[in-house]
């Protein structure tokens, strides 16, 4: 994958406002808990290994991941501190994760089975540390009854290729205003934990909104911390933010060309734009291609602190603005952050795209070159 070093767009990475908000989450949580920095999808576009080094910087016991090459990439990049992959491994590559010293989230006994028959077969001695997940209303993966995930306990305790290392739970509604299918879920994890008379060393239920909205009711030792971390609500704008987060991202780039539009010419593929009297038009160099989306089409970017609307379709690797005056070429402009006093957000661009302002970060392709400052 070729990330483009050699023009000006670039997503800016402050790190420094990682650490602000992970010391900002740790403040409100109750003392000796811990924070699990979740890096997967590349750190929400932000760079998974300068992000979990940071992350472990400022306190994070651990990171999570989705996948265990994004964690073999840690492990790669020196970082030694527990990895957690939150998704389902397939069995027959889980020896990999005990290799490396990595910990799995497992969700069924059946799994666990196979892979005790495949390590006996293989003699594979390393223990593998595993993570019980608890479905406890996501409806994704993990235990469902108190039964079953008592068996998965008792088959990791009698057998040596396994370590519990951990449990945890995940919220579908913590970043809702309406509580009541939180509250449900709430009540079913406390009948997993309450059903062990020893708990794991890590026992995890809160995702970024529950360590926001809910923190008396975390009943766990640590926090997953996700998008709270690189500065966004998770809740989009739904609940005002209760920790003072900052954005960690900005995504920038630089006028590339410059001309006069004459009244009654058109602009990009379609020519769904028209002049409708002679005015200034600048092209950038980042397009849908770049995570930019392409239904940004008659939105704006900042240039030299005022908005200018985005002029014809948003193309593959360009686009075009319409600018108050002429700016030279090499003019920064800014996507999503601020310029003078106004900002554009992620929120502001996933409401325009109508999704979420997770995806508007984890979208933001390879090819725009990571800066960190
Ligand atoms: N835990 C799990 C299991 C997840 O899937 C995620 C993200 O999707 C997180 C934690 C982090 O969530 P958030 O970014 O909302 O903090």
């Amino acid at each position: 994958m070729i990330s483009g070093r050699l023009r000006d767009t670039k997503l800016i990475v402050n790190l420094g406002a990682i650490r602000h908000n992970i010391q900002e989450q740790q403040k409100q949580l109750a003392p000796n808990s811990k924070i699990f920095a979740v890096v997967k999808a590349n750190a929400y576009g932000n760079g998974l290994v300068p992000v979990a080094q940071t992350a472990i910087g400022a306190g994070a016991t651990g990171a999570c991941v989705a996948i265990l090459d994004e964690a073999l990439e840690l492990r790669d990049n020196g970082i030694t501190k527990l990895i957690l992959v939150l998704g389902i491994t397939p069995v027959e590559n889980a020896h990999v994760a005990a290799e490396a010293g990595v910990s799995l989230t497992v969700g069924s006994l059946d799994w666990l089975k196979n892979y005790h028959q495949l390590a006996s077969a293989n003699h594979w001695t390393k223990p593998l540390k595993v993570h019980l997940g608890i479905d406890s209303g996501m409806g994704r993966i993990g235990f469902t009854t108190v039964e079953s995930f008592n068996e998965a306990v008792k088959f990791v305790r009698e057998h040596h290729e396994f370590e519990f290392e951990g449990m945890f739970t995940h919220f579908a509604t913590a970043d809702s205003a309406d509580d009541s299918y939180f509250n449900k879920q709430v009540n079913k994890w406390e009948q997993f934990v309450s059903s062990l008379t020893e708990l794991p060393p890590f026992v995890h239920m809160a995702n970024s909104a529950t360590g926001m909205w809910h923190r008396e009711k975390i009943t766990a030792n640590t926090v997953r911390m996700g998008i709270s971390m690189y500065g966004q609500n998770p809740s989009g704008r739904e609940l005002a933010a209760t920790l003072d987060l900052q954005p960690v991202e900005q995504l920038v780039t630089s006028i590339s060309f410059v001309k006069k539009l004459k009244a009654g010419e058109s602009v990009s593929y379609g020519a769904t734009y028209t002049a409708q009297e002679d005015e200034w038009l600048a092209t950038l160099p980042i397009g849908y291609a770049d995570g930019y989306p392409r239904c940004m089409t008659g939105y704006k970017v900042l240039v030299d602190g005022q908005f200018c609307d985005i002029a014809g379709r948003v193309c593959m690797d360009q686009m075009m603005i319409r600018l108050p005056k002429p700016y030279p070429v090499g003019t920064q402009v800014v996507l999503m952050g601020r310029s003078g006093n106004k900002e554009i957000t992620a929120n502001d661009l996933a409401d325009r795209a109508d999704t979420i302002n997770y995806e508007i970060m984890t979208n933001i392709s390879n090819r725009v070159h990571r800066v960190y400052t």
